[in-house]
Order: C-alpha cells, then structure tokens, then sequence
C-alpha cells in the first residue's frame, strides 16, 4: 500500500497537504502533536472524499517519542511503505533575540530541524530498499530571507533548507527526490493576529496565501513526474521575495 506521512497534519498547511496526498491515492498518516479532534477532522475530510488513512500521534521534537510511534508503526507495518514524506509540523516563538529565551531558541529549532532530521532519518531507509521516494520540507520565506523577531525560526528554516539541499545529494541516485517549499503569509492559526490589510500592501499579489495553495505545490512536488526536480526551495508567497 503506498503511503504518505505529513507531520502537523491536524491543522493549516498540513490538514490541506493530507487531503492532496489522498485526492492522489495515498493513505495517508496524519501526524499531530495533541489536537485529537482536529486531526480526527482532518481524517473525516479525507474519508467523505473516498480516500483513507489513520492518525499517529508523536512529537517532532521528541526523539524518542518519534522512535516509539513512528518506528514501532514502521516495524508492526512492514507491508506498507511510507512513498512520500511531508515534513510540515512546524511553530513559532517570535521575540527579538535581545529577549529571546533559551526556551524559545530551543522549542523551535527542536520542532523544526532535530524533528526533519529524526523523522526523516527513520522514514528514509524504506525508500532506499524501494529506490523510491519523494520528501517534501515545509520551509518559510523566513528561512530564505530572515525576518526580524524570528532569528531562532529563521534559524531553524534555513538549517531544513542546507539539509534538503544536502539530502538530495546523497539520495538521488536511488530515485528519491528531496526539496522544499518556502510559504510567505499563509492564512492559518499560525498567522492569525497578523493584519492582512496592512501586510498585504507588500504582496504583489496583494493578499494572504490559502494551505491549499500550499498544498498544490506540495502535490506537484510529490508527483512521479517531478523525478527530475530535487535539491529545490519553491516560494509560494505571491511575489513577496524571489
Ligand atoms: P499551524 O499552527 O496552523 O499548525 C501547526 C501544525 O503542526 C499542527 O498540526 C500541530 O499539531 C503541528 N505541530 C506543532 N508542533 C508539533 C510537534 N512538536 N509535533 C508534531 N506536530 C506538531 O501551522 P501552519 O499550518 O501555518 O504551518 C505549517 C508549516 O508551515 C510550519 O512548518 C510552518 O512553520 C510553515 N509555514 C507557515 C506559514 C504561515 O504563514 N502559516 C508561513 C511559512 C511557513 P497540533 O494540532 O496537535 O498542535
């Protein structure tokens, strides 16, 4: 059975990547934090639409409890095989570094890059042995340019972009492609509190950004016929920097 696992797939970004990943005939694994009933939601979605999967709950930036999940429905599965991963569970903890505090550094460089590394590592040795696979990094605009009050974010965004880059390197003979995407203001929990009115003036497309937006990059990313495509960062920020 082909699968895709989308880490944060309770919500936003995610919740809109698991329901593309379905629409393609995946199975899909709906990772989330804590927030059962929205990735019960996430589920039902996909299940009204005809297509199937099941939630499995670990902390990306918790090794062991990835290990523990992820590896123990890795090892109790083995006739399935995860195809296409999408590293998407990601948070923010915004302050300006001057106040920054060891604990915001450390949540968010946890979630976002030691999360890439531990869940990717486990999830890669499958597509060796299939000589197939496709990864997708959910990255940010802020990775690529930095933005104030975001130094441990921006951080943590441009160190997942340095590790696709190199990832692909090592992985491409063996048929699995390894890029990301860099969203811009993407309407999601994430983002709410931000004013669209103000901001949008600085996007030449002139608004906020839909997870499904998002998600169709993500799908064409994740299509067979995006084999000669890897090592790439894709913007989706509605020309708000190139
Ligand atoms: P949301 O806050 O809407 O959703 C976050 C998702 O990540 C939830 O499903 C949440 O699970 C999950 N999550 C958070 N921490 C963990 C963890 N430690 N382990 C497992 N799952 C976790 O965020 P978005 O949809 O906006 O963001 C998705 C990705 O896109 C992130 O990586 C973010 O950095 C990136 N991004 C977002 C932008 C935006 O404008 N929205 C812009 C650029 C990048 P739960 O529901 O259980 O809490």
């Amino acid at each position: 059975m082909k699968c895709s696992l989308v880490t944060g797939g309770s919500r936003g970004i995610g919740r809109a990547i698991c329901i593309k990943m379905a629409q393609m005939g995946y199975y899909v694994l709906i990772n989330y934090k804590s927030n059962v009933e929205e990735a019960e939601k996430t589920l039902t979605q996909i299940r009204q639409e005809g297509g199937n999967g099941e939630l499995i709950r670990f902390d990306v930036s918790a090794k062991e409890d990835i290990q523990r999940s992820l590896g123990g429905w890795i090892k109790t599965n083995e006739d399935k095989y995860i195809e296409v991963l999408v590293n998407n569970a990601g948070i923010k903890e915004d302050a300006l570094m001057m106040w920054m505090n060891d604990e915001q550094w450390e949540n968010v460089i946890r979630t976002s890059l030691d999360g890439f590394f531990y869940v990717t590592r486990l999830v890669l040795n499958g597509m060796l042995l299939k000589k197939y696979g496709r990864i997708i990094n959910i990255a940010s605009l802020s990775g690529l340019k930095g933005l104030p009050g975001q130094t441990n974010y921006s951080a943590a965004k441009a160190g997942v972009i340095g590790a696709t880059k190199a990832l692909a390197q090592e992985v491409g003979r063996r048929g699995i492609t390894v890029n990301a995407v860099a969203p811009g203001f993407i309407k999601t929990d994430m983002i709410e509190g931000l004013d669209e009115k103000t901001l949008q003036k600085m996007i030449p497309v002139n608004r906020f950004g839909l997870p499904e937006e998002v998600a169709h990059a993500v799908g064409f990313l994740a299509s067979k016929e995006a084999a000669y495509i890897t090592a790439e960062v894709l913007s989706i920020n509605g020309g708000l920097y190139s």
